[in-house]
Parts: C-alpha cells; structure tokens; sequence
C-alpha cells in the first residue's frame, strides 16, 4: 500500500490550445519544488499524483506543492490494487473513526464488477463495522471518503482535501522585474505577480555606506522567502549612493525623493530591456506615503516606456500586511534596517509635484553617466 500526494490544478484547462504548455510548465514547477526529495510524479486524468516517496515524507511533501501556483487542492492518499479488499484497507487508513461521513467512488474502470454506487455501499458498510462511532450523512458529511477506481487494476483512496495557492503556473504569463525594498509592500507585490504566472525576479537598490550590510542580509532574507512561491532565485543588488549624493548636494530637498524614483526606474528599465524583463513591478499602493500619488506615479513613469505592474494599487496597508504574514515575509520586513529611501529624507517631500519642477531640478544632474555609474555596480546575490 502505497501513499501518495494527489495534486488538482486550477485554471489550466481555461486556456484552450495552449493547454499543453500549461500542464508542462506546472508539472516542471512542481518538480523544481520537490527538488531534494527522492519521488516519481505522473499525471492521471486530470491531476497529478506524487508517488514513490518515503513514506514519512508525506506532510513535506503537501505543504511545498500547497504553496505551487496553478494547484487547486491536494489530498494525501493511498494507491492500492483495486480488489474490494485492498480499497477497504486503503480505505480504513483514510477514514475518520468517528463523527458522520459517506462514500463516494468514482470508476474510470467501468468493467469493475461492482458499480460505483456498490462499492460506495460495501466500503461504507464495512467501515461502519470496524468503526463503531461512526454515522453516514450522505448530505452533509463531516468527511468523504474518495475511491477512485482507474484503469490499470489500481484505486486511490483519500479522505477531503486540502486548498492549494490557486492562481497560474509561474512561467506561463512573462518575465518582470520586481523593485524589491526591505519593507512589506514589495515582497507582496512580486507574490503576487508570480500567482499570475510571471516569472519575477528581483532588483534590490542600496545605498553603502548610509544602508549596511544588515539591510542587505534582510533582501536576501526576503527573497529567499519569496522563491518559495516565485521558484527563482535570482536577485540583483544596485548602489546609488553616488546619485543620491548628487541629488542631495543639487537639487530642491523636496524633490529628493521623487528624483530617486526617476532614477530607480530608469535604472531598472535598462536592466530590464538588457536582461529581457517585459515590465517593472512595485509595490506601490495609491495613496500610502507622498511618493505614491497618482502625480508622484505619474512623473516615475514618465521616465520609462516599459510597463509598470502595481499589484497593491488599490490595497489598504491593513491588507497588504494579512497577506504578508500570510506568505511568510512580514517578520523579516518589519526588522528596523534603512533603506535607501530614507538616506537624505526631506522633512517634507513634495506630495504633487509638477513635471516642469522636476525636469528643471534634474536638469542640475547628469543624469545618463549616473545611470551608467549605479548600473555598473550591479552585482548579482545568489543564495
Ligand atoms: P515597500 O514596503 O515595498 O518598501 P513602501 O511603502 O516602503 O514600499 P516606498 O519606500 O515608497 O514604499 O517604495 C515604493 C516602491 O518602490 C516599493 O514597493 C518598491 O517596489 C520600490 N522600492 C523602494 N525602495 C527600493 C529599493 N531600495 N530597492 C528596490 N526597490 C525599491
Ligand atoms: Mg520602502
């Protein structure tokens, strides 16, 4: 009697002609999560089963493909042979001991001597006997017990299952390239992109000697989190300390902010066209802090032509932060390091800044060779 994961997927049967692409890319993405742990994974009508594993790795095995975009739900079950007394066995391992529950068989067999419906009745039968406090509601059970009867003289058997991230399998919606700070927001954005089937990964602006190395550790912290979900590692680390002191020493201490924006997108813009990013993605969120109105957005824009995904557009903080707990990076976020957004803080920024304002202050820069200068420090991390 063997146990197995059983995987469904979501969403995957929407997308028509392109179908085999999807189940390839999600079966790839399930493998890369498995990574480290011996197993077989085949595809049966419409699922997936993870098979031939240490049997005391079961649990492990359900929570990493609980956190793959693209599954819908999972069940840990049994494959057995499918005679009536193999299910039963398989069947007595998955049932609960107690409380109400029914039976429900579903034959991809259909010359399996008994119909669904009898086996559902002997097994159900059966169980009952071996397990006295046992009661059948067949509307509405505590637990189910599923039989599935395939083709090749094998059941499964497994009792409910348990919900998967949803969403698509990452890899089937493009490549962005998610400006990644220490703070909350941004972790959340590049999960959530990555649920829409984007391959993410991460530019990490700092500011040495003003950011230090703590700042950094906490990125790497951060994205390590992430590749949990996004299945990518790579992150790449930029230093503007030389044009945030340029700006400093320039330009309209309002704008201060506003400036470095400009800058980061421009940076990552042409990062993203060398290295093959289709768009950038923030973790802004309208409204949240000066920066982040529609006149702050709009004048970072201006400086690039690839697009800009803010998933938290429309977010309260309150959210962001129940879904960053949620995915697990919420503790590092809050651990107190400085960002580079922070260095050389004005007292008070522009909240509307006029484009002609910032274009008339950014004309004090050189703004090319610092693009140039900050892209040259790109140095990749790899963990
Ligand atoms: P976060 O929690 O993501 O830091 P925030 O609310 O602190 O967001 P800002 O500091 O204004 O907001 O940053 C807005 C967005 O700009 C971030 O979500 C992130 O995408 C990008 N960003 C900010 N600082 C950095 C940085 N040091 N490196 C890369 N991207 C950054
Ligand atoms: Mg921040």
């Amino acid at each position: 009697m063997e146990k197995v994961v059983i995987i469904r997927y979501a969403e995957i049967h929407l997308k028509g002609k392109n179908r085999g692409f999807f189940e390839h890319v999600f079966a790839d993405n399930l493998e890369k999560s498995l990574r480290g742990i011996r197993h077989e994974l085949h595809r049966t009508s419409g699922r997936w089963l993870v098979e031939k594993f240490e049997e005391g790795r079961a649990e492990e095995i359900a929570e990493r493909v609980s956190n793959v975009f693209g599954v819908h739900s999972y069940s840990i079950g049994y494959l057995i042979g499918s005679s009536m007394e193999e299910i039963f066995e398989g069947a007595k391992l998955v049932a609960p001991t107690s409380g109400t529950f029914k039976v429900e068989t579903h034959r991809a067999y259909k010359k399996y001597p008994l119909s669904s419906m009898e086996i559902s009745a002997e097994i159900g039968g059966r169980l009952l006997e071996t397990f006295p406090a046992l009661k059948v509601d067949v509307h509405t059970p505590q637990n189910t017990v599923y039989i599935d009867v395939r083709e090749n003289g094998t059941a499964l058997v497994f009792c409910g299952s348990e919900e998967g991230v949803g969403g698509m399998p990452v890899g089937t919606s493009g490549k962005g390239l998610l400006l990644i700070s220490g703070g909350i927001d941004s972790p959340v954005a590049g999960y959530m992109m990555a649920k829409r089937g984007m391959t993410v990964e991460l530019l990490h602006f700092h500011s040495y000697p003003y950011t230090n190395e703590g700042a950094k550790e906490k990125v790497v912290t951060l994205a390590k989190i992430l590749s949990k979900y996004t299945l990518v590692t790579r992150l790449t680390t930029v230093k503007v300390t030389k044009l945030q002191e340029e700006i400093h020493a320039k330009c309209a201490p309002e704008l201060n902010v506003t400036l470095l924006r400009r800058f980061m997108f421009r940076i990552a813009e042409s990062f993203a066209r060398a290295h093959g990013y289709q768009c950038l993605v923030t973790g802004e969120s309208l409204g949240q802090v000066a920066s982040q109105t529609i006149e702050g957005m709009t004048s970072s824009n201006a400086v690039v032509t690839l697009p800009v995904l803010r998933p938290l557009v429309g977010f309260d903080k309150e959210e962001i932060i129940a879904r960053s707990r949620k995915i697990g990076t919420y503790e590092t976020s809050i651990l107190p390091f400085e960002d580079c957004c922070t260095v050389f803080l004005p007292e008070h920024p522009a909240i509307r800044p006029a484009l002609s304002f910032i274009e008339e202050e950014e004309k004090k820069l050189d703004v090319d060779a610092l693009v140039e200068e900050a892209l040259s420090t790109a140095e990749k991390v790899t963990f």
